[in-house]
């Protein structure tokens, strides 16, 4: 597989499939599968409408059989022509070649070819200029397959050029070496590797390219299910600190401080959790909870435990906002228990939060990075990108990454690998609920904990889309509630996809390309020109001023985004936290873990800028109190349009689980597995997290098997290639680790 297409099949294929696919070797190509495939007597198109109808301009493939074929001088212009009818099933092409009269004898009436080409309008009827074809029955197409495979291909590469440097490959090498091991493919009822490639490529049934299909999945789903394996295997290869419980420490302080009770669940996972940490193996864990479901405090009785056996905590956030806020509310949660070396500080013993983030300036970091070093901080709170920086602690026993999601799997892999003898435990938390086959995928090394309630008396969010563009009124009327929210002590969140005042790039917290834009059903219609792509997003500094100018005048109203400077961002948090500031208008900034109870309305304005999950996070930011709390999805979406029936969906839906399940729905999935390979190539062609959960379950099993025998693979060296193949690399260097 490793074999340059060169040396394969040599220059004049292997460069093309170079130049335009980025094919190179051997393996490259096999693994560039049809994009699918259409069995005899039938016509494709380039494009993947459904209607069958042809455009003028669209490239199609077409099966024919030659009907007759003319050649003759051109009479005004001098030269000559080729016409060819063929017949496609019952509809007719005129082939047209100019100055090719050679052309005639390969088109002799009842050939049958794959004819390829951009189709225009001749004589009422349609034709292709000088398409390019295959004649079937002669030379090297003489046993085509049953079913002809559809490659992704380019204008300058088409896709029977990929079909036919394939038929060569398989035809000159022999089968690959198959890494399975012959009982695993006896159990699971795989074809073999070389079976496979060939029947996905030249298949002659469809029984034959679902049976090729299943067992080049399977090798996704086993690769990515054994590199998770050795991860689990590689984190616990050294010991993990011990932090045994007391009943004398700061835990058991806080928990006989907390104002309310825990939910079960609460509870449940942080016993679970904390005869975990008590030992010395390490802990390896996904905390999993809807939104609003009280994380923060399981993380915090954890961190707490680690501090009562002398060690230390990190928290990390994925944002400078979130680090700080999350710094903020652990302190205000342990109260006197967190004001070490303050005059107030819990008599009876105390621990130090210190912050640490980018922005700091350079005595606050030198202080903080001193606290951390000498063990003076019990938890710190940063941002990845700072710890990542090599922060020196004195005795870390528990790392906790909160909002996982916008964090990769090799950065977990950092975090435990530090210099020393041994590995903190490690507990991870995601913001939105996925569903186990997603888990089992991405979070494949951890085992999974669930809170699976809500903290009593919450109130449900009354989510509504609201069409602004059919409606103008509705907006009106949210305008007034904003007043009225405010009138009764509450606060209010405005929250738009754009900053605004271009110049800078985009900030993280950007509303990346409209997802909405992805179900736009005018998005692949014709004679949609860029214009019709309307106006850009709304943004917080032209909105923030409109409305405080206009319908939320009189009200204490301030902005917040991610290009504020950090004490600025501080300062309006801070206020907004202390209920100073009555409406928040900001950018997603504020979409992960931000935590004001007195908060009760949230407005999205062009809600469908935003993504599923997205707005399932942000809608989380209310609702936090007893108050009962309202989320308006503002769009000017269209009635009747995905956009807009993907937000009423979303607002029919509190369930963080549900959403999930909407979210992979509408995503390109590509994304869910793709955004962790960083611009390289991925490995996974074909695995779907949706379509293929039962699939994944049985590779993670038979993975845990294995390694569980062999962890470094140095029995299974083609495995060992296989989680390269997948996971890439860089991935993969776990397995040297071991
Ligand atoms: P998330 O799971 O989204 O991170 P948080 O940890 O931010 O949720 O908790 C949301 C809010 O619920 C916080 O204000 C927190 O103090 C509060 N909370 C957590 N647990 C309980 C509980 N058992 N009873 C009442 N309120 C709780
Ligand atoms: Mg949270």
């Amino acid at each position: 597989m490793e074999t340059s297409l060169l040396t394969a099949v040599g220059g004049k294929t292997a460069k093309p499939l170079a130049r335009h696919l980025e094919l190179h070797t051997v393996g490259d190509l096999l693994r560039h599968y049809p994009r699918k495939y259409i069995a005899h007597e039938t016509v494709t198109h380039a494009s993947e409408r459904e209607d069958q109808r042809f455009r003028p301009g669209e490239h199609v493939t077409l099966l024919g059989t030659v009907e007759h074929v003319t050649g003759r001088r051109m009479r005004q212009r001098r030269g000559h022509i080729t016409e060819a009818t063929i017949s496609v099933g019952a509809q007719r092409f005129t082939c047209t070649f100019f100055n090719q009269p050679y052309r005639e004898r390969d088109l002799q009436p009842g050939t049958r070819a794959l004819f390829s080409g951009d189709l225009s309008r001749y004589r009422g009827g349609w034709q292709l200029a000088a398409p390019e074809f295959i004649v079937l029955g002669a030379g090297v197409s003489a046993d085509l397959p049953g079913l002809i495979p559809i490659y992704p291909a380019t204008k300058k590469l088409r896709s029977w050029a990929v079909m036919m440097a394939v038929r060569q490959v398989l035809d000159v090498l022999d089968d690959p070496e198959d890494p399975l091991p012959e009982v695993v493919r006896a159990t699971h009822g795989l074809a073999s590797l070389g079976d496979a490639l060939r029947r996905v490529h030249l298949p002659d049934t469809w029984a034959e390219q679902k049976a090729a299909r299943r067992r080049l999945v399977w090798d996704e789903a086993f690769g990515l299910q054994l590199a998770m394996a050795g991860r689990r295997a590689s984190a616990t290869t050294r010991p993990a600190p011990a932090c045994p419980r007391r009943d004398d420490g700061l835990a058991a302080a806080f928990d006989a401080r907390l104002p309310f009770a825990l939910t079960t669940s609460q509870r449940e996972v942080g016993e679970s959790l904390a005869t975990v940490l008590a030992g010395d193996e390490p802990l390896n864990r996904l905390l999993q909870g809807d939104v609003g479901s009280g994380k923060t405090i399981v993380a915090l009785r954890a961190m707490l435990q680690v501090v009562d056996a002398g060690r230390q905590a990190v928290l990390l956030a994925p944002t400078e906002v979130l680090a700080s806020q999350h710094a903020r509310s652990l302190r205000a949660m342990l109260g006197s228990l967190g004001r070490a070396g303050e005059l107030d500080a819990d008599p009876a013993g105390a621990t130090r939060i210190t912050l640490l983030t980018g922005s700091l300036g350079a005595k606050a970091r030198r202080d903080a990075l001193l606290d951390a070093q000498s063990g003076a901080a019990g938890i710190v709170v940063g941002t990845h990108a700072v710890i990542q920086q090599g922060v020196g602690f004195a005795d870390l026993g528990l790392v906790v990454v909160d909002e996982q999601h916008r964090f990769g799997v090799h950065q977990r892999d950092e975090l435990r690998s530090r210099p020393g003898d041994t590995t903190p435990h490690v507990l991870v938390m995601t913001a939105t609920p996925i569903p186990r086959t997603v888990a089992l995928t991405l979070y494949g090394d951890l085992d999974t904990s669930e809170l699976t309630e809500l903290p009593a008396g919450r109130q449900p969010i009354a989510t509504v889309a609201v069409p602004a563009g059919v409606r103008p009124r509705w907006l009106d009327r949210a305008w007034e509630r904003v007043h009225e929210e405010v009138a009764a002590g509450h606060q209010v969140y405005v929250v738009c996809p754009r900053i605004g005042e271009e110049g800078g790039e985009p900030g993280e917290e950007e509303a990346p390309a409209p997802a909405g834009d992805l179900l736009d059903p005018e998005r692949d219609t014709e004679g949609e020109g860029p214009e019709a792509e309307a106006r850009p997003p709304l943004a917080v500094t032209e909105v923030g001023p409109m409305l405080a100018e206009g319908p939320l005048a009189g009200l204490r109203l301030e902005i917040l985004h991610g290009r504020m400077p950090a004490d600025e961002k501080d300062a309006v948090m801070r206020a907004f936290g202390e209920g100073r500031v009555d409406v928040l208008v900001a950018t997603t900034v504020i979409e992960v873990g931000v935590d004001v109870p007195n908060a009760t309305m949230m407005i999205i304005m062009d809600a469908d800028r935003f993504g599923v999950s997205q707005l399932h996070q942000l809608r989380g930011r209310v609702g936090r109190g007893s108050a009962p709390s309202s989320c308006l999805f503002v769009t000017e979406a269209a009635q009747g349009s995905p956009a807009l029936t993907r937000l009423e969906r979303l607002a029919a839906t509190p369930d963080g689980f549900e959403v999930s399940r909407l979210d992979l729905e509408v995503r390109d999935e590509g994304d869910v597995l793709g955004a962790e390979q960083s611009g390289r190539r991925s490995g996974l062609h074909m695995l779907s997290v949706l379509r293929h959960g039962d699939l994944v379950a049985e590779a993670r099993e038979e993975a845990r098997a294995v390694v569980a025998a062999d962890p470094s693979l140095a029995r299974h060296p083609g495995l060992a290639g296989l989680v390269r193949s997948v996971v890439g690399e860089a991935e993969a260097a776990f397995l040297d680790r071991l």
